[in-house]
């Protein structure tokens, strides 16, 4: 730039981050911008020499004792002398024409209050990419055809002194996140703010690395959506983490309401897609969203398996084996523990015909979780189906096919292997046999698991009459297609027990 008009003051707020901090310093040392610029390092409390750290590269440094990044910010606002203030974070890591893009924006754009950039995540977790990119999305998007982006990333933004006082300065009553939409939403009265994809900084994934929960809860859902959403409905600020010390200062601010759309329609989306996938994953029997669950084998030839859960169930059981050995059929039964307890003779005649026996669980609670920390659900069933049968399943099918990320970990940690099933015939309703047996020959395709039920749930009980009169139906028909059955374990090639 030929004539650099404005001083920039670099705003860092740091928490004992003498570790990373002079990687951050040097991109910011090595900048062409051609103007006057400052680095102030805002410490926070530090114990382990940030202050020092910040000084031998030659930053400005000034105490804040209040903790928190927003009181952090608010300081450095208050010390800087620049025209721009400049925010990012310890962690970052600048290119070299960052500060002379900024400036030569502002520049270029008297009306601008403020600009934001975007971050490239090092080391990003894969379970952050799509967030990331669902943001960026949203933030073209909007500023597109709402002339203003949809968040504003606190570590890479930069905006005039002087509309950020006129704005009120950082929001000290919201947690993370809300208080950049805030101070965005409130900056927007002044003046124009633009988002620039190609401003882009590099930053650690530190914040959400193993968080993902947190991450969803807290920093998207909480603190973006509902957060923000309270206090514009209560009116007031919400409390979460930060000591408010300018209530008074924060109610006598002009409350616009051009921003109340978007964060109703923000807080809908996010609420849409975090529920989506929950549902997705937790029921639907072909997600892995949550950990490998095998739902049908990738085979070519024309093998199916035959599955029945929910048992045992007499005289359903015995009436299905029956026409199993008829036709030379072999099948896997998902048992429930306190059904095999019920009906020991039933169980121990499924093995002993060369049919498979999986886990369904001690109770087929919806609720229940079948690992809790001392595992008393499937290990009680584990136990029933070893003390009445002699052997111990390898294969689990979850209850009504839910699948929690932690009951997930746990059987995978107990080397369990989760079964599904890729078709079903919605038979406990019982509909005609024809029809049960109609679904099950159009959805079956080589490899496919097939779901039918021997067993109503937890009761000891249930008519099974009609899927018992079903069996010989499927089986001829497929037969006739030129399927031959087998068992989950022979279809999946794993071992049938464990040990
Ligand atoms: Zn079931």
């Amino acid at each position: 730039m030929e004539n650099p008009a404005y001083m920039l003051s670099v705003v860092i707020p740091a928490y004992n981050e003498a570790l990373v901090l002079p990687r951050c310093l040097r991109s910011l040392r090595d900048q062409d911008y051609q103007g006057e610029y400052e680095v102030i390092v805002v410490d926070n409390g530090s114990t382990d020499g940030t202050g020092e750290v910040a000084r031998r590269f030659g930053a400005i440094v000034v105490h804040c004792r209040q903790k928190g990044v927003a009181y952090a910010r608010e300081v450095g606002l208050q010390s800087a002398k620049g025209e721009i203030l400049v925010q990012c974070d310890a962690d970052n890591v600048m290119p070299p024409n960052w500060l002379s893009k900024i400036a030569s924006h502002f520049e270029t754009h008297p009306e601008d209050a403020g600009l934001s950039g975007d971050a490239h995540y090092q080391d990003e977790p894969l379970w952050h990419r799509p967030f990331s990119l669902i943001n960026r999305w949203l933030n073209q998007i909007s500023h597109r055809w709402l002339r203003c982006p949809m968040s504003i990333l606190a570590a890479n933004f930069a905006a005039r002194r002087e509309a950020l006082i006129a704005a009120g300065g950082y929001n000290l009553n919201l947690p993370q996140c809300g208080d950049e939409l805030d101070l965005l939403l409130r900056l927007k009265g002044i003046g124009s703010v633009t988002y620039d994809p190609h401003l882009i900084m590099e930053t650690s994934s530190r914040r959400f690395r193993g968080r993902f929960w947190q991450f969803l809860l807290s920093d998207v859902l909480y603190s973006t959506a509902v957060g923000l959403l309270l206090q514009r409905i209560t009116r007031r600020p919400i409390r979460i983490s930060r000591k408010n010390v300018r209530e008074e200062a924060f109610a006598r601010r002009p409350r616009p309401w051009a921003w109340r759309p978007r964060v109703a329609i923000s807080a809908v989306v996010i609420l849409m897609v975090i529920s989506g996938t929950l549902v997705y994953g937790f029921f639907v029997p072909t997600s892995e969203a949550f950990g490998k669950v095998y739902y049908a084998s990738k085979i070519h030839e024309k093998v199916v398996a035959l599955t029945f859960d929910d048992g045992p169930n007499e005289p359903y059981t015995s009436q299905i084996l029956d026409i199993l050995h008829q036709y030379d059929v072999k099948a896997t039964f998902f048992v429930v523990g306190r059904n095999v307890e019920y009906y020991p003779e039933t169980t121990r005649r499924i093995i002993a015909e060369g049919h498979v026996v999986g886990n369904h669980s001690w109770n087929h609670s919806a609720v229940q979780p079948i690992v809790d920390r001392r595992d008393l659900d499937l290990a009680r069933s584990q136990r029933a189906i070893k003390q009445v049968a002699g052997v111990e399943p390898h294969l689990f099918r979850p209850p009504f096919g839910r699948k929690t990320p932690w009951e997930m970990k746990q059987l995978r940690k107990q080397d369990m292997v989760v079964v599904t099933w890729s078709v079903s015939a919605n038979d406990p309703r019982q509909p005609p046999p024809s029809v049960i047996a109609g679904r099950v020959v159009k959805r079956t395709k080589s490899g496919a698991i097939i779901l039918l039920h021997d067993g109503n749930e937890t009761i000891h009980g249930g008519n099974r009459t009609n899927t018992v009169a079903a069996l010989p139906l499927i089986i001829e028909i497929l037969t006739r297609e030129g399927y031959t059955f087998v068992t989950v374990p022979e279809l999946l090639k794993v071992d049938p027990y464990l040990h």
